[in-house]
This record gives structure tokens, sequence and C-alpha cells, in this order.
């Protein structure tokens, strides 16, 4: 069931859904990454549930969801390093893995660390505090399916019987970076809208995890990145290189799928629009914009599942600014299907 929250009905149902909280059942939230499904972090009951729900791998760790420093010192020790970064990021789109305390296993995989986050986001906020706990909370999608950005996509994959919060459209759209604290020098595992660039400007040198590497050539940094992800039914294929060529290979791609009798789409920039003629086609954003590409990419994946599309085929963006995490997701969304041109 789908509870709007505007002015009028705000506090209303922000009660009800922390009450769905605290009994231990499971409440999806807008956050401004994507929509979350969360659960009461300190209910081992309450957390598997959510595994429950998406279908998602067991040792697969859940970021937990805070209101503030206060609420975060009672499950994660802080470092200097992580204290620096929550001063400068929090509430915002960074999630820090430290090492956890008081926090039932099934919300760490049996990890001895745990990601925690304060989201930027008014309703996720106001439900923390309602409820009064750290909310434990990944992506409220189904396992493996792109994360939702509406609460409509979440209905579509867990079905009415979750409760969950409308506030509109994600204003990132993808997920949140993910920094593990816990080595030296930190190791970003996860890229999004706070970059290696900002993150060192606060603390120095930090790593990298492999963004664009098939899982299968690399031991995972973090168990999440082991798994089929962020992927439509479509087949994606992410077309690099210089525009005319990317268009020219996009063209023939495309022309051979509708000769075999198949229904191919083409993502690409404004810019590049008019070198598709009549084809079937959908605009990730401005190429000067990747804040554009990564505010619509899973609803355009979504939607082209909804209209039958058999194929995808994604121009590959500038890897700058959060475009870095735009093309790490669309990596993952194809199956590291790339063709360089
Ligand atoms: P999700 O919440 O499903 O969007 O994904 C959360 C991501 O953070 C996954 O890739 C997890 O594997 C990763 N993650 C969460 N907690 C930890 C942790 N304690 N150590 C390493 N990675 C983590
Ligand atoms: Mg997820």
């Amino acid at each position: 069931m789908i509870l709007y929250l505007d002015d009028r009905n705000y506090k209303e149902n922000i009660d009800r859904a922390a009450g769905v909280i605290t009994d231990g059942g499971l409440v999806a939230f807008p956050t401004e990454t994507v929509y979350g499904l969360g659960a009461n972090a300190l209910s081992a009951d309450a957390v598997s549930r959510i595994f429950t729900a998406k279908g998602r791998p067991q040792d697969n760790p859940i970021i937990v969801h805070v209101n503030g420093m206060t609420m975060a010192e009672q499950i994660a020790v802080f470092t200097d390093k992580a204290k620096d970064l929550a001063d400068a990021f929090w509430p915002g789109p960074l999630s820090l893995v430290m090492e956890a305390t008081g926090l039932p296993s099934v919300v760490t995989a049996g990890l001895a660390t745990v990601g925690v986050r304060m989201p930027d986001c008014d309703a996720a906020l106001s439900l923390i505090s309602a409820a009064g706990v750290p909310i434990a909370a990944p992506s409220a999608n189904k396992s493996g399916a792109p994360s939702p950005t509406l609460a409509a996509h979440v209905q579509s994959d867990l079905g009415d019987k979750i409760l969950v919060l409308d506030a509109g459209e994600s204003s990132i759209g993808v997920e949140s970076t993910v920094i593990d604290m816990t080595s030296s020098p930190p190791t970003i595992l996860r890229p999004g809208a706070v970059t290696q660039q900002m993150i060192e400007q606060i603390i120095g040198k930090v790593d990298h995890a492999q963004a664009f590497e098939a899982a299968e050539e690399l031991k995972p940094a973090s168990p999440g990145m082991k798994y089929r992800h962020y992927a439509p039914k479509a087949a994606v294929t992410v077309i690099e290189g210089n525009h005319i060529s990317v268009a020219e290979s996009i063209k023939y791609l495309y022309d051979k799928d509708i000769k075999a009798g198949d229904k191919p789409l083409v993502m690409a920039s404004r810019e590049n629009k008019k070198y598709y003629g009549p084809r079937d086609l959908v605009i990730t954003g401005s190429i000067h914009s990747p804040e554009q590409a990564a505010k619509v990419l899973y609803s355009l994946l979504r939607d082209a599942d909804e209209k039958g599309y058999t194929s995808i085929y994604f121009e590959a963006l500038p890897r700058v600014g959060i475009g870095f995490a735009v093309m790490n997701r669309i990596y993952k969304a194809a199956a590291y299907n790339i063709v360089k041109v």
C-alpha cells in the first residue's frame, strides 16, 4: 500500500509507518539516493524479513540508516577519519563501513563491520526518529533488479502488501557511495554521488575497489559486489568510444536486431539523438550533466522492460563526477557486455 506524504497527513503517515517498524514489520521509504526497504536494525527477526521479501542472498550485508551521530555511535565505532567524513557529508549519500557494535549478525551478514548512513531526506529522517531505532535498509527492489526511484517501482517489485511511503522521485537516483573505513587507506567499495575526489579533499588518499571489472575476474571487495545487479530483463550492451563511431556501431546493432525480429532501444545523450533517425530512443540527459543520467537511469531501464524492449544499446557517458557511478551501474546491468569502438 502506498501512503503519499503531503503536508496534510505527513505526521500521521510517518507515525503509522514507524509503528510498523517498531512492531517488527517492513516499510519502504524514500531517500535521496533510491527507495529503501527498512526494518528495525536491532531486531534479527525484523531484518530477516528483508532478505525474504527481496530474495536477497544471506551473505550480503545491509546498510543501517540513522538520524544523526548519537544513534550512529550506538551501532558503530568511529575512527577520526570516519568522523571527519560524517561531518563533511552527512546527511548525504555516503555509507561508512566501520566496526559494528550491538547489532544482530543478520544485519552485517556475520561480518565484524557495518555500513552506516544518515540520509538527506526529511521523510527518511522523520521515520527513523519516530521509530526511535536505527533502520536497516537495502534498496527496495527484488534482488538483482534496478533499484527503485519511485514508489510505483517498489510496488511493482514487492507487491501491494508492503507499506510504501511516497515522497516522489529520488533526487539523486543511484545508490550511496560505500567506503570501508577499517582498511588503511580507506577503500571505496561502491562509487556514488560522493566521489573519490570529494572524499580525498577531507581525509587524504583513499583506495578505490575496481569499479569496471567483471566480478569473476576479481575477488569481490564487498559481498554485494559479486552479484548480478541493477539489471532489466532486456539485454543491455554498453558502447564506448568517440561519439560518431558509437552511433555507427549502435545503428548497426539495432538494425540487425530489427531484422532478427527483436525489439531494440537506444539510450543516448541529447546531443547525439540526431544520429539515430527514426529508431526508438530515450534520452539519458545532456552529455555535460551526469546528474541527469543518474536520476533517470533506473526508471529508463524499468520503462524499457514495461514496453517490451528486448535489447538496449547504451551510449557510454564520461566517467566524471557521478558519471563514474552511472557507468559502474550500467556495466553491471549489462553483465559486462561492453563494445569498445
Ligand atoms: P544495497 O543496500 O543493497 O544497495 O547494497 C549495500 C552495499 O553495501 C552492498 O554492496 C553491500 O555488500 C555493501 N555493504 C554493506 N555493509 C557492508 C559491510 N559491512 N562491509 C562491506 N560492504 C558492505
Ligand atoms: Mg541494492
